[in-house]
């Protein structure tokens, strides 16, 4: 597959609130962001035109800079605008939007109270995380490395730094032939894939990972919501990575993967069956639902 450098291509980007030509929106190479991974960001899709639960990222982002100890130097409602607009502007209505808040280059040391903050946004289009065969269920590898505790990393920010160990667990997987991998925690059980929230079904009910050093992702909420809808039993607790072979179906959720069906996990292979697929039917449709209506089937 011919890969598009995403330095090189057309459109605008929102950045520092105005728009620049897509190939303009570069950073010094004395960025606190990069040098120190102070930065924050967001993933988003958009289905016929609306941001899917675009409030609830726009809150993240903010919450997850707040974690960090930085403040974002806009509204909520400013950068939920700018987003749309930037979609516009780029001409999407099926999209990916990626806002993202870093520490500028003003210092350059652990300190870093004095950096500019900046923000940038930015959009394109990107099929599902794992492809169009994903509907036959990825396989996941069991990462090396493990979740930190929430008192060793800033867990519950959406954190450019966390992201190290999830590019080294699936580049692990890749190798190995996995599509991605499962992460256990600090304590040895089950937390997550590199970029979605896991599901298991055990004995017919739907059982998910407490998140306590890991996103509690607003598709994992979703779902979770969605699979009560269906009247099934949604168990939120510490699933041991021993339980895993027990499970009768698996499942990933998240923006960019959506709901995906696993069929395979280490050594043990599932099939996805109809709790799996009735939560992607469900996903599928709630997603291109306009946001009154998203609101009004919520009431
Ligand atoms: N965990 C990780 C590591 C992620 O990158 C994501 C995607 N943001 C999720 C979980 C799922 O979060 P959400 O459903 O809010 O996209």
């Amino acid at each position: 597959m011919a890969l598009v450098p995403f330095d090189d291509r057309d459109g605008e980007i929102w950045f520092d609130g105005q728009f620049v030509p897509w190939r303009d929106a570069k950073l010094h190479v004395l960025t606190h962001g990069l040098h120190y991974a102070s930065g924050v960001f967001e993933g988003e899709r958009a289905y016929s035109g609306h941001i899917f639960k675009l409030r609830e990222h726009t809150n993240r982002l903010f919450e997850s800079a707040r974690i960090l100890g930085f403040e974002i130097p806009y509204t909520v409602e400013e950068i939920d605008a700018a987003c749309i607009e930037t979609m516009r502007r780029n001409n999407l209505t099926e999209a990916y939007i990626r806002p993202i808040a870093y520490r500028g280059s003003e210092m350059l040391a652990v300190a870093a109270q004095h950096t500019k903050i900046h923000v940038a946004i930015a959009t394109w289009a990107w099929p599902n995380l794992f492809g169009e065969d994903r509907m036959k269920g990825v396989t996941l590898a069991m990462a090396k490395w493990r979740r930190p505790a929430p008192d060793t990393a800033p867990t519950a920010s959406k954190a450019a730094g966390l992201y190290m160990i999830g590019t080294m667990s699936k580049h692990a997987a890749e190798a190995e032939g996995f599509n991605d991998a499962l992460m256990l925690d600090f304590k040895g059980d089950v937390a997550e894939a590199t970029g979605a929230n896991a599901f298991f079904v055990f004995d017919g009910e739907v059982h998910t990972p407490t998140p306590i050093c890991f996103l509690d992702g607003i598709t994992r909420r979703t779902v979770m919501g969605l699979a009560r809808q269906n009247q099934m039993k949604v168990v939120e607790r510490t699933i041991g990575a021993e339980e895993i072979g027990r499970a009768s179906e698996v499942f990933l959720a998240g923006t960019a993967a959506e709901v995906t069906p696993v069929r395979q996990i280490g050594d043990h292979r599932f099939t996805p069956g109809r709790i799996t697929e009735t939560l992607i039917n469900d996903y599928t449709s709630l997603v291109r639902m306009t946001p009154e209506e998203v609101t009004r089937r919520a009431a």
